[in-house]
């Protein structure tokens, strides 16, 4: 037994119900405040004074992608495109050449052929769906007619493996950085997808499950639909490796107009795209239900939300949580009819997605109404890293139209409403995942926020 003292702990049943000692047992909270007093026979551990909430969650991100973004040559969003080019030749190690962070400013296979057409070169766009390659990857895959410039998706899932190969030596690796990366940013756990996009799934699962256990960290894997049936055959037994929605894409984005829009875009007669049909999409929906697990479906635009919300109630079970992912554009009477689903949202798509949006759709719709929601609908914020920052400080900095309290518990209770399990909360029963900060994040000013440090993160009762 640990008895945790030294510290403010926020329980974040409601706002004010705070204890100043905690007592955990084999990973589980055991007693609180006063109620530790009948127990003895504890190691204790002085939280020199930090202020202390549940374990906090990154509720939708890329683990292994974020990890290559941690490696990778990036532009970091330089729109300037002499020195862009500079960059990547600076870059250039006469090897094949990945490159992040890039915002696509007319960039052609000419010009990165300049730099080398016998090697690839693969700029990948800031939205991590599109990229801009050299003509040495359009002749490998065989793409007729292009500038170089992949906003198809089709072709550009192509382009997605010939980025992603990588041997399980280096996989490891990166996401090995990633899991450290984010214990310093306060995360316990995460919820996210990866299984479908590497060599193989049981590569990949088996270095998650690796993973989780030498970094003791939390790790809740969304099933891509396409390696639903190897999940069947083969899931590791971690109690630290937990399974979770199966996840299916609905439309696609708005910096490649193709998020489904209930109007068209702007200076075009196209509103987008369903990547799913009625049939399948209900097939799955089946199939998840009758291995008991929720949907996790990517959408954008409005007219996917309000389908997928019509597609859902079809089979609508109180038991298992679906979840949107994004849901970036939502009507009003789509938001007043909203209940029981959670929606997995970024607060930075909102500064970073605003040229696209000003550029590409009519402002018709609400577009990142994450402060409409009622209490019925179950808020993640989330990063999706890698395409944005996970530091949850950051986010909470953004989004301050939301109360302080609402906003860390969407960093704990709630991503854990959204998979069932006990945790997100400072109660006997809850898990011992601890994330302490050395200011009080529940009641500083906004600017402070950008100050604060975390100062431990305990997880499964082990600092
Ligand atoms: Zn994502």
């Amino acid at each position: 037994m640990i008895l945790w003292t030294n510290a403010t702990f926020y329980s974040m049943e409601d706002c004010l119900l705070t204890y100043d000692k905690v007592l955990t047992n084999e990973g589980i909270i055991v007693a609180l405040g006063n109620d530790t007093l009948k127990y003895s026979n504890y190691q204790t551990i002085d939280l020199k004074g930090s202020y202390v909430f549940p374990g906090f969650s990154e509720s939708h991100l890329h683990l292994i992608g974020y990890g290559r973004k941690l490696f990778s040559n990036n532009l970091k969003l330089d729109i300037n495109k002499e020195s862009v080019l500079a960059k990547i030749k600076k870059f250039y190690k006469n090897e094949k050449l990945l490159i992040e962070g890039y915002v696509n400013i007319g960039i052609t296979k000419d010009d990165l052929d300049l730099i080398s057409s016998d090697n690839i070169i693969i700029l990948r766009h800031n939205d991590y769906h599109s990229f801009t390659v050299n003509s040495k990857v359009l002749e490998m895959l065989n793409i007729k007619n292009s500038n170089g410039i992949i906003l198809d998706d089709l072709v550009s899932s192509k382009i997605t493996k010939v980025w992603e190969s990588n041997d399980k030596v280096m996989l490891t690796k990166i996401t090995d950085y990633a899991i450290k990366d984010l214990k310093k940013l306060g995360f316990t756990s995460v919820h996210t997808d990866d299984l479908s996009y590497f060599n193989s799934y049981d590569e990949t699962i088996e270095i998650l499950n690796l993973l989780s256990k030498t970094n003791n960290f939390r790790i809740n894997t969304l099933i891509h639909h396409s390696v639903l049936d190897s999940f069947i055959k083969y899931y590791p037994n971690n109690k630290l490796l937990n399974p979770i929605q199966i996840k299916v894409f609905y439309d696609g984005t708005l910096s490649s107009k193709t998020a489904l829009i209930s109007e068209n875009y702007k200076n075009s007669n196209n509103n987008g795209k369903r990547y799913i049909t009625d049939k399948d999409f209900l097939n799955l929906l089946k199939k998840a239900r009758s291995l008991s697990k929720g949907l996790a479906i990517h959408t954008i635009g409005d007219l996917a939300f309000s389908e997928v919300i019509k597609l859902l109630s079809l089979e609508k079970k109180a038991s298992e949580m679906d979840r949107i992912v994004h849901g970036s554009l939502a009507s009003d009477d789509l938001i007043l009819e909203l209940e029981n689903i959670a929606i997995d949202i970024q607060p930075h798509f909102i500064k970073s997605d605003k040229e696209v949006i000003r550029k590409n759709i009519n402002h018709q719709t609400n577009i990142y109404p994450f402060d409409k929601y009622n209490k019925k609908v179950i808020i993640n914020t989330s990063s999706d890293a890698p395409v944005e920052d996970p530091n949850p400080l950051l986010n909470m900095y953004e989004l301050n139209n939301i109360s302080r309290f609402d906003m860390i518990k969407s960093y704990t209770i709630n991503p854990y409403l959204t998979i069932n399990k006990k945790g997100g909360l400072i109660k006997e029963g809850y898990y011992a995942d601890f994330t302490c900060f050395d200011k009080d994040i529940m009641k500083i000013e906004k600017e402070e926020l950008l100050n604060t440090k975390v100062l431990y993160t305990i997880i499964d009762e082990k600092m």
